[in-house]
């Protein structure tokens, strides 16, 4: 049995790089049945839900720029997704 590929995915408030996932991996999966796989990420968009009328938008927290639901105006708001980390699909033969 041999791990072929891996697909992960990442929210875009994570501050993992693409590269260096690979790298990590490169390094923990030596000598196992892991070893040689690709790393497939797909990144998830950032995206808040307004605390007043519950739309949910993308929006990138780390501009700064002020961030207003672009139906009500609110600046009340939740995160909804970005901060996610997790396996989706592991590829085996
Ligand atoms: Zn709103």
């Amino acid at each position: 049995m041999k791990v072929i590929s891996i697909s992960v995915r990442i929210g875009g408030l994570s501050d993992l790089v693409n590269e260096w996932v690979q790298r990590y991996f490169d390094h923990l999966s030596r000598g196992t049945i892991a070893e040689g796989a690709v790393i497939r990420i797909e990144r998830i968009p950032t995206t808040f839900r307004c605390d007043e009328c519950g739309h949910v938008f993308p929006a990138d927290p780390r501009t700064r720029e002020a961030i207003l639901c672009p139906l009500c105006a609110s600046a009340e708001m939740t995160l909804a997704t970005g901060r996610e980390c997790f396996v989706q699909q592991i590829e085996v033969v």
